[in-house]
């Protein structure tokens, strides 16, 4: 999966209003836009962002790759800004998309805040439109739940990222290991994080893991919120 740096060839999986399901703004109704493709190969993903040949929104079928100009001016249409906390954009990684993320912003300009959910693994996209975001939702990603090399060293060192806009989600599953959840302290603390939401995998919980990850958190200063993803508990996408 390659960045799409023009507007041409954007794929989008599904464009739908619904609720955010994880992380510090659970709740909030959003109008997610899910682009296709990620390049991070976690073991157990749970999300669909495979290239599809089309998605519905409002009734109206678009063709991948969209045509991105006509999806900017239906939803400009739709006047759903008022109605809506943010735009999600998520994946897959949507970073790979960043061409047409710089496109919506541009074009819909003050009338919604921007809300991205990002793997943690493109700073340097990522680094590119910090300053046009919101909030930014960031994974940290550990081997023992993913099979894939962590991404917290690369985190420690992407020093535009800030408190003020982003937070850390922490998906974890009953192989997490101790220098894992020491590492991710270091990380927070290094950035004057003092905050984490914290998920299980596939929703499994184990309550004493649970409780004795959090004790750690909290023994080093840093709030820890165990945060179920609602969507799949509730049933709605
Ligand atoms: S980063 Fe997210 S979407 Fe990509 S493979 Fe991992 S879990 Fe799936």
């Amino acid at each position: 999966m390659q960045l799409q740096n023009t507007l041409n060839n954007i794929n989008i999986s599904e464009a739908f209003i619904s609720f955010q399901g994880e992380g510090k703004y659970i709740g909030a109704r959003q109008l997610f836009i899910r682009f296709s493709g990620c390049d991070v190969n976690c073991q157990g993903c749970d999300t669909d962002y495979s290239s599809k040949e089309s998605f519905i929104f409002f009734d109206k079928i678009y063709y991948n790759p969209v045509n991105i100009f006509q999806f900017v001016e239906d939803i400009k249409g739709y006047d759903i800004f008022n109605e809506i906390h943010s735009i999600s954009f998520t994946g897959g990684e949507p970073l790979l998309s960043l061409e047409a993320i710089k496109f919506m912003i541009s074009s819909f300009g003050k009338k919604t805040k921007y809300f991205l959910e990002t793997s943690g693994y493109h700073l340097d996209i990522l680094k590119e439109i910090y300053d046009l975001l919101d909030i930014v939702s960031i994974d940290i990603k550990l081997k023992s739940t993913f099979g894939v090399d962590d991404n917290i060293y690369a985190l420690k060192n992407a020093y535009f990222i800030e408190k003020n806009k982003s937070y850390f989600k922490l998906i974890v599953d009953n192989k997490i290991e101790q220098f894992e959840i020491a590492n991710v302290v270091d990380l927070l603390k290094s950035k004057g994080f003092d905050e984490i939401y914290l998920h299980t995998k596939n929703n499994l919980v184990e309550f004493k893991l649970l409780s004795d990850i959090m004790k750690i958190f909290y023994g080093s200063g840093i709030n820890c919120f165990f945060v179920p993803q609602m969507h799949k508990l509730v049933g709605i996408r």
